[in-house]
């Protein structure tokens, strides 16, 4: 069910549970700033989530609330994601759903990286 990213944050969601190393994840890399992990329904060769270490709903709360350095470290942590899976040569996607009609679906803000082979023209 997507969720209503004006709420406050709600730290019974699935990656506040992950940050806190209650449930497991494929982590693949981690600053103070991200957690990237595999995503558990893979929609391509590469589909890898990345998440700010701290409470952010969405997108949206992340861009108006987030300090300009937790914004540049994640946006970093993004990229280098994308680069030590070795998705630079051949491209890779981004996405972060927002909200009801983006049908995100964990109010955590969470970007997806898509790569390791050509995408269609729509994923998730
Ligand atoms: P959607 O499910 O419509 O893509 P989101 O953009 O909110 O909505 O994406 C949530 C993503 O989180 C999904 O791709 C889903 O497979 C993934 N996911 C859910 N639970 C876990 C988990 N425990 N570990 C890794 N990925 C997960």
């Amino acid at each position: 069910m997507p969720i209503d990213p004006t709420l406050p944050y709600d730290d019974s969601n699935i990656f506040a549970k992950i940050l806190r190393r209650e449930i497991p994840c494929n982590a693949v890399y981690e600053d103070e700033h991200a957690l990237a992990f595999h995503d558990i329904a893979p929609q391509a060769p590469v589909h890898i989530l990345v998440i700010p270490k701290k409470a952010y709903v969405s997108w949206d709360d992340f861009s108006a609330n987030g300090s300009a350095e937790e914004i540049a470290g994640f946006v970093r942590a993004v990229g280098h994601v994308a680069r030590e899976q070795g998705l630079v040569v051949r491209g890779y996607r981004l996405l972060a759903n927002v909200g009801r009609n983006g049908g995100q679906e964990v109010p955590h803000l969470h970007v997806h990286l898509f790569g390791g082979g050509p995408l269609g023209p729509m994923l998730t």
